[in-house]
């Protein structure tokens, strides 16, 4: 019996919600007296999945078919249910990303198992298994008790702080059958984002709302991103509005964030964006408008317009850090 955990990865080098969702399984796995199993679906090198060692996985089981490169959710969960069997899991555990999304219920559904969707808490054993997660936008939280047998559990990305330690995890190989139709999804085209640091994982983030007028002013975000080495990002209707690219938006229906530094430009904060922001440590608004609702949630607040303040704060920012080289 082992808790197993989905580690994402892109040609081989695995994401930093992996090695959270792997740290979390071991935590579950330490407190149940077991162990934590990482499932790898396609192709990884060796030693970049016995790092996986080194955030609580004992070991790794690799499906190493080179169709699971691309996601499949059908394939997918066949072979984390394949991995579970084979471990006689208790718990599975994946990130609430696309992946996790996509996947984690179709494995519920198989193994009739009970599910938790976005959990932000550790499970609490002593009065079963009971998990927190986030309702209604991040307004409230739902403790939810899982009673199945097996239990599927997703985290919320970027919920808690990963730590490296030391460790190596074996490898083993596991063959599993798949049928054309778990195939039947195929990814035609992947744009992979080059440069910033992916938003997932940024500590420092700049995002635009509305308030930007159009796709023309992003240059003072570009700039002000630029000088503190943030990524950027956006709100939903300026991705809708082609403004910015989609992998941009953040909230309720877009990436969910943790930055140490969140700066919002001229977005209302409407409860759907700060669904996926208002776990950032420090937020920053600057709205024209002194009854923005973001004002609520910032711990910083300066009311303005955004082309005045944001070339000034950038100035600053920049000589700050030329005064401090
Ligand atoms: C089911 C559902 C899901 C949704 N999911 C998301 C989501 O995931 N993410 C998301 O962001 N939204 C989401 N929305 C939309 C959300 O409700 C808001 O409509 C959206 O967040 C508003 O975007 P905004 O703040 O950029 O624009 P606006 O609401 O138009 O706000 C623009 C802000 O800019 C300020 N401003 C204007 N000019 C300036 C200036 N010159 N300088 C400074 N400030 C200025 C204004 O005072 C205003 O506060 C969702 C809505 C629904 C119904």
């Amino acid at each position: 019996m082992s808790v197993i955990v989905l580690a994402e990865h892109s040609q081989g080098a695995f994401k930093k919600k992996s090695f959270e969702a792997i740290q979390y399984a071991a935590a579950i796995a330490q407190s149940m007296g077991t162990t934590a199993t990482a499932i790898v679906l396609g192709d990884a090198p060796e030693a970049n999945m016995q790092t996986l060692g080194q955030y609580g996985a004992q070991k790794v089981i690799n499906i190493a078919d080179a169709r699971l490169n691309d996601l499949h959710a059908r394939a997918y969960a066949k072979a984390v249910i394949a991995a579970a069997q084979k471990e006689g899991a208790k718990v599975i555990v994946a990130s609430h990303d696309v992946t996790g999304k996509s996947v984690a219920p179709r494995v519920a559904a198989r193994l009739k198992a009970g599910m938790v969707a976005g959990a932000v808490s550790h499970p609490d054993l002593s009065k079963g298994f009971v998990v927190k997660k986030n309702v209604f936008s991040g307004k409230a939280f739902a403790y939810a008790n899982i009673t199945s047998d097996v239990k599927v559990v997703t985290l919320l990305p970027n919920t808690f702080p990963v730590k490296k330690g030391e460790g190596s995890a074996t490898v083993e190989k596991l063959d599993v059958s798949f049928e054309d139709k778990d195939f039947s999804v195929v990814v035609k085209e992947t744009n992979k984002v080059t440069g910033a640091i992916p938003l997932s994982e940024a500590e420092l983030v700049v995002s635009g709302g509305r308030g930007l007028k159009g796709p023309e002013n992003w240059g003072i975000l570009e700039d002000l991103a630029g000088s503190l080495g943030a990524t950027l990002a956006c709100s939903r209707p300026v991705a809708d509005s082609h403004w910015r690219p989609h992998h941009e938006h953040v909230g309720q229906t877009g990436g969910t964030i943790r930055p140490n530094l969140y700066i919002a430009v001229g977005i209302s904060g409407a409860i759907q964006h700060l669904a996926g922001v208002n776990g950032s440590k420090t937020i920053v608004v600057i709205n024209k408008d002194p009854e923005a609702p973001f004002f609520k949630a910032a711990d910083y607040g300066i009311v303005g317009d955004a082309q005045e303040i944001v070339p000034k704060l950038t100035a600053a920012i920049k000589k700050f850090k030329e005064n401090h080289n």
